[in-house]
């Protein structure tokens, strides 16, 4: 068995850099066991004032979409401009895979050996929120550890979207020409979240379908009304076998950034996410700590089975286990 670092240690060695102590006290953010949960929360206290200088992008789009190959290349176009990356994920395996999608080893082939890249796939079993939790903690590491550029990955379906937009500063949306709004389960939800969208595979006899993509999706988007950031997103092409396109998306990032630090939207975002994370925190623990109750855990069967049958209405029941 490794050896068990104390929480200065572990913090020492983020802060220096050393990867293989990040990705130990990754391990240690993401288990379940309260005794590691502890021994995280000491870590996380001591990088926290070093951690939160990367801009973080949130990157989704459905599957084929071309995330993996537009991640590479924009990673490699990143790391050439002498950043430091780091490439999360967020995806809750489902329980019929029992698998991570976005944890396969093949993806990325050159990103992964970079080594101003750090690659780490979603931590596997657990549910979205723990997921999350989770990749938020190993974001403020890697932050800490001196990477500068933090992707957050999602699958482009349902919560994890709106988990992902929560935890980032600038939300792209990958998308595809052609393919149809409902069969990249484009809801306007999420297109609302967009701060930029990109038309990906535009090479080849591909061209000419992304550019009309792109001025429909530009149109679609000018219909929804500026946002509190006062930013209109952006629409545009790319291709991740050609390279065309990709330094324009980390420019449109870089906008942003700078639009949004000077009208203050930038710390804005942030400090409210923080003020969610409390309270997200905060429901979960009481959550837990309920559930973990004797007295809760002794009745739980036999109250649901009152309700069940309809001998007591679901309120009546829950106020009788919270009295517990
Ligand atoms: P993901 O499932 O969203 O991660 O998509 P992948 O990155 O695995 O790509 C899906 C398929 O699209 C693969 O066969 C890629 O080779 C192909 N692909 C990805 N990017 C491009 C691109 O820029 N142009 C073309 N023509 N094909 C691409």
């Amino acid at each position: 068995m490794a050896k068990r670092f104390s929480a200065s240690e572990y913090a020492d060695g983020i802060l220096a850099g050393n990867r293989l102590i990040l990705s130990r006290a990754i391990t240690l953010v993401e288990s379940t066991l309260a005794s590691d949960q502890q021994l995280a929360q000491q870590v996380l206290d001591q990088v926290l004032p070093h951690a939160g200088r990367a801009v973080r992008l949130g990157i989704t789009g459905v599957p084929g979409v071309g995330k993996s190959t537009f991640i590479e290349a924009l990673g490699l176009h990143l790391v050439a401009k002498g950043h430091r990356l780091a490439v999360l994920a967020v995806d809750p395996s489902s329980p019929r895979s029992g698998g991570s999608i976005l944890g396969d080893k093949t993806r990325m082939q050159q990103l992964s050996m970079h080594a101003q890249a750090y690659i780490r796939p979603s931590p596997a079993g657990r549910s979205l929120g723990g997921v999350t939790r989770s990749t938020r903690e190993a974001m403020l590491l890697c932050e800490a550890a001196g990477h500068d550029v933090i992707f957050v990955e999602t699958v482009g379906v349902g919560q994890s979207e709106t988990a992902v937009h929560g935890m980032v500063d600038f939300f792209l949306l990958l998308m595809l020409a052609g393919a149809g709004d409902e069969l990249q389960g484009v809801k306007r939800g999420i297109m609302e979240m967009a701060d930029a969208v990109t038309i990906t595979k535009a090479d080849g006899s591909n061209e000419v379908a992304a550019r009309r993509a792109r001025r429909e999706y530009q149109n679609a988007l000018h219909l929804f009304p500026l946002g509190a950031s006062g930013w209109s997103p952006d629409v545009t092409t790319c291709s991740a076998l050609t390279g065309q396109g990709i330094p324009e998306v980390w420019s449109v990032v870089e906008d942003y950034v700078r639009h949004t630090q000077q009208n203050g939207y930038f710390q804005q975002r942030r400090q409210e996410q923080n003020l969610h994370w409390l309270q997200e925190t905060i429901r979960q623990g009481l959550e837990e700590q309920f559930y973990a109750r004797p007295a809760v855990q002794a009745q739980l069967a036999a109250v649901r089975q009152l309700v069940l049958s309809g001998q007591r209405s679901a309120f009546a029941a829950a106020a009788d286990l919270l009295e517990l």
